[in-house]
């Protein structure tokens, strides 16, 4: 399977060597790239991708999320053309960033006041920022296995991978009893608890709605600000997670498609935390509201990912995972794809998995079986073994994934759990 892989891919095989000369490792984003090297991609059209070597592919990678509207929507392109015509950044307030910020504060629950960034990453950092200065503490509680961008990966196991620019604690994700007495020993120093509703790069492993009941009540308790990182889980509805699970963080982190694809990032909440940033702490940047992010993210959300087209978005995904598991279940492997809505992640365990575990090598093993046997099929996925359905995905597209897993199953029969 490596060989033809490879024979398959002369160019990105190319590509990738001429890339190590002048990046370590081959390039500037560590997630895209595996052994023996990478699938480089030229263009993309609605939900397929086109690779350098000419080969084409049903595209369920959707950017890590962030991919949406696909690679082609009309409307954002016009938005982004339009943009053009006005001129690259302005350095002035605009117009689009003041809408923008009003179609977010309208949608999500508990964002009072929002501000943008060019990241999920830097969004995260904003909003403990804020934390910090609203309580006067510093430290801040991240759970095992969750991602809230390059510089704030906090591990499964061991401490930390020395970037986290501030003290912090940790517990296991979904674990009630744990985190709330973390954050009871950590009262007095404690200054926010940040949290994916569902972990995303963790496996799609959803929270268990008492897990987040508990965290919201243990930080009121102790005056911590409870964040939710909704990067990748905004999509979930027209108001996010915690509108459709009916959970109000003080503060809320958003990026990913929400500028139709453009750079992207935002951090809101409470009035009187996010009110900081009226002058008493500064929050610079010089993209922070770029014309192209700007313009593209009011249509993005103001006319085409409405609440009604996230409800239709999350029933399919709910449809897929269903069928996908009703084929893994009677093809007789504990195979299974984890998840809510238009998100889900392949695992290779038995469930219900309520946390991520550290991989078994067969495990390992299988997760990359799974993804080069899905790109044999032309079918790409985030190289964990994620989905992330973007609108123009249909029914034909879910059949050939559908088809794609069972021929998978019965392949990989003699391997699979
Ligand atoms: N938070 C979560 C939950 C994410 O999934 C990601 C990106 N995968 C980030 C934050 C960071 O966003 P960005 O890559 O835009 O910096």
């Amino acid at each position: 399977a490596r060989e033809a892989y490879v024979a398959a891919r002369p160019a990105s095989r190319a590509l990738h060597e001429r890339a190590r000369q002048v990046m370590p490792g081959g390039n500037t984003r560590t997630v895209l790239v595996y052994s023996p090297f990478p699938t480089a991609m030229e263009s993309g059209e609605g939900c397929y991708l086109r690779d350098i070597d000419g080969r084409d592919y049903l595209d369920l990678c959707g950017e890590y999320t962030a991919g949406l509207f696909g690679h082609s929507e009309k409307r954002i392109h016009d938005a982004v053309r339009a943009a053009l015509g006005r001129g690259i950044n302005l350095a002035a307030v605009g117009e689009a960033e003041t809408s923008l910020a009003s179609l977010v504060c309208g949608r999500f629950p508990s964002v009072e006041l929002v501000r943008f960034t060019n990241s999920g990453t830097e969004a995260n950092l904003m909003a403990l920022t804020a934390a910090r200065a609203f309580t006067g503490r510093d430290t801040v509680m991240a759970f095992r296995g969750g991602y809230h961008g390059g510089v704030l990966l906090f591990p499964l196991s061991g401490t930390n991978p020395a970037t986290v620019p501030f003290p912090f604690v940790m517990a296991d994700y979904n674990d009630i009893e744990g985190a709330v007495s973390v954050i009871r020993e950590n009262a007095d120093r404690l200054a926010a608890v940040i949290v994916e509703p569902m972990l995303g790069s963790g496996g799609c492993i959803p929270a268990r709605l008492e897990f987040l009941a508990a965290l919201r009540k243990a930080t009121a308790e102790v005056g911590a600000v409870l964040i939710f990182d909704e990067v990748m889980t905004s999509r979930m509805s027209g108001g996010g997670l915690q509108q459709r699970l009916g959970v109000t963080p003080d503060m809320t982190t958003l990026g990913k498609y929400m500028a139709g694809g453009m750079s992207f990032g935002a951090f809101g909440g409470r009035g009187e935390i996010m009110g900081l940033f009226d002058g008493r702490i500064a929050h610079a940047g010089t993209f922070n509201n770029n014309v192209l992010s700007m313009a593209a993210g009011n249509v993005a959300l103001g006319k085409i990912f409405t609440a009604e087209a996230a409800e239709t978005l999350f029933d399919r995904g709910e449809a897929m995972r269903a069928r996908l598991n009703d084929i893994l279940a009677r093809a007789g492997t504990v195979m299974h794809f984890t998840g809510i809505g238009s998100m889900a992640t392949a695992q290779f365990r038995a469930g219900p998995i309520e946390r991520p575990a550290p991989p078994t090598p067969e495990e390992e093993a299988l997760r990359e079986l799974f993804f080069f046997d899905m790109l044999a099929s032309g079918i790409y996925l985030a190289k964990r073994g994620m989905i992330a359905l973007s609108l123009p995905v249909g029914e034909a597209e879910l059949d050939r994934l559908a088809a794609a897993v069972a021929d998978f199953a019965e392949a990989r029969a003699g391997l699979l759990p």
